[in-house]
């Protein structure tokens, strides 16, 4: 079954409003890949509108790093949903690591934020991933397990179909400790049956789950050609233009 190729870079809390409008320019003027692989970019939330006028027309989308569930309220400091689709945003990260143990958001916070998103026709790209110490412990399929299934609690099958998933173990995020392409395969072939027994086969087959945790140019490779890793989610690697472009072009 062929899946979206699904190559996003998360470019955290790092750049100038100028940096990331060219960056966008030169990775759109830059990206060869075939036409069935998306290119996707998380911004800084400022600079989300500009960065989505610079992609309008191309295959570069971007995407939200974090969002509130509320439509709209008495929420300081809080991006709604309606305002990330007014930014032009097509995807919206959901749970990513720092958000869970930097800001403590929960499970509950990630299903929330799940069926916001799909309400509004954002598509979410999931977060999960163990800690070093869960793997440690032999407790990562129990920790993907929960994030997975609570994230998903009361979405629709229809509704599902909208997301993606990315695998980002935490003890890689950051850290330059790529997890093997054999450790990924094993997690992400984990998630597909979780997704199989919430839902079905069909759909299990079809969803695109990447890897994300220090990916760079030299090792993009062994990872991509690993059967159920769709796509990479690219930190630090995709702040640079031509880094990023030497991961998304494989
Ligand atoms: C991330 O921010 O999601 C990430 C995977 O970061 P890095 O590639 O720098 O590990």
């Amino acid at each position: 079954m062929k899946r979206r190729e699904i190559f996003a870079g998360n470019w955290k809390m790092y750049k100038t409003h100028s940096d990331a409008v060219e960056t966008i320019k030169s990775l759109i003027a830059g990206f060869t890949a075939g036409s069935e692989r998306e290119l996707v970019i998380f911004t800084p939330a400022p600079y989300a509108r500009d960065c989505a006028a610079a992609s309008q027309g191309s295959k570069l989308a971007v995407g939200m790093q974090n969002m509130y569930f509320e439509d709209e309220g008495a929420f300081t400091g809080e991006v709604s949903p309606l305002m990330v689709k007014d930014c032009g945003c097509r995807y919206v990260l959901i749970g990513h690591s720092e958000r869970r143990h930097v800001f403590g958001e929960t499970d509950a916070d990630t299903n929330m934020k799940m069926k916001a998103a799909i309400k509004h026709g954002i598509e979410p790209m999931l977060c999960v991933g163990e800690l070093l110490e869960e793997r440690e412990k032999g407790v990562t399929a129990d920790v993907i397990q929960r994030q997975v299934k609570e994230a998903f609690k009361d979405v629709s099958r229809e509704d599902a179909a909208k997301a993606v998933i990315a695998y980002e173990p935490v003890w890689a995020i950051g850290t330059g400790k790529v997890a093997t392409p054999e450790i990924a395969e094993e997690v992400h072939s984990s998630i597909r049956k979780m997704i199989e027994n919430i839902y079905d086969a069909e759909l299990a087959s079809v969803m695109p789950i990447l890897y994300g945790g220090s990916v760079k140019p030299d090792n993009i490779e062994g990872l991509f050609e690993k059967e159920n890793i769709d796509g990479v989610l690219v930190g630090g690697a995709s702040l640079k233009a031509d880094s990023f472009l030497s991961i998304v072009n494989i």
